[in-house]
């Protein structure tokens, strides 16, 4: 399939369906942990909608009503966990952004699931601006969705050196703000060695810092996913990042709460 992707994971306990707007391995932003293969600057191409709703459709089916899970799945995970808008680049620089979660929100209605399945957005959030983007996120809402966005860094170097992009904490901010208005919102962060150095002070100090502002400014924030590197960057870069040791996490997963956060840690 070119826009549609199950995930099978143990430790999320079921399957995620993956939509990928961005085929082309495009993104306006450039992680170093990025797990994108030939990851090139860009955004999403023209999106063949008859295609990607058929290819859900094919997929949920298979998944609800056909022989998928016995067939791929082990035993014990056999569920649908979520439908998530994420894949191999930035989403919502798709030009038919709404247009895509309008489609997918009907296709995942004709489907009855025993349990809610949330349809999730996973996005660097730098189109938060642009109205489409806006009423996306509105119409997730109305659906039981969330938002997941990413945040490495809140300081301008951070995220030059992290994420690839010049931009100001300010900006990331605004973004956040936007997103969490429009969708229950939760911070998505992943946090490493790089080059066997531990994240220093002043980088840690500005987070928490931002995670502060975000409360006192009552953006509501439903917590922080907190991650480690779990899998190995596709990037060249990549190459001397290194995940941080548990009581590391821990501790910083314990900032997180002090600064008034939910947190939950995925290591
Ligand atoms: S925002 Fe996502 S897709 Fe884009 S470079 Fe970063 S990790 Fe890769």
């Amino acid at each position: 399939m070119t826009y549609v992707y199950p995930v099978i994971s143990r430790r999320a306990g079921g399957v995620s369906v993956g939509i990928n707007l961005n085929p082309n391995n495009a993104c306006n932003w450039r992680c170093v942990y990025c797990q994108v293969p030939d990851l090139v600057r860009g955004s999403s191409p023209e999106i063949d909608m008859v295609q990607l709703e058929a290819e859900l459709v094919q997929l949920l089916g298979d998944i609800m009503q056909g022989s998928f899970l016995q067939d791929h799945v082990p035993e014990g995970v056999r569920v649908l966990r979520d439908v998530a808008i994420s894949g191999n680049g930035e989403p919502t620089s798709c030009k038919a952004f709404d247009a895509v979660v309008q489609r997918v929100v009907r296709v995942m209605g004709r489907f009855e699931f025993d349990a809610p399945v949330p349809l999730r957005l996973i996005t660097n959030g730098s189109y938060m601006t642009k109205s489409p983007v806006q009423r996306g996120l509105q119409r997730m809402r109305g659906a039981g969705g969330e938002v997941w966005i990413k945040v490495d860094s809140a300081t301008t170097e951070g995220l030059a050196r992290i994420n690839g992009v010049s931009m100001t904490s300010q900006r990331l901010f605004e973004q956040v703000r936007i997103a969490a208005q429009c969708c229950p919102t939760w911070i998505q962060t992943c946090m490493f060695a790089d080059a066997q150095h531990i994240p220093d002070a002043h980088e840690v100090d500005a987070y928490l810092s931002f995670l502060e502002m975000l409360k006192l400014e009552r953006v509501p924030i439903e917590g922080v996913l907190l991650y480690g590197l779990a899998r190995p960057s596709m990037q060249g870069e990549g190459k001397k990042l290194h995940a941080l040791d548990q009581v590391w996490m821990q501790a910083m997963a314990a900032e997180i709460v002090e600064a008034g956060m939910k947190v939950r840690l995925s290591e």
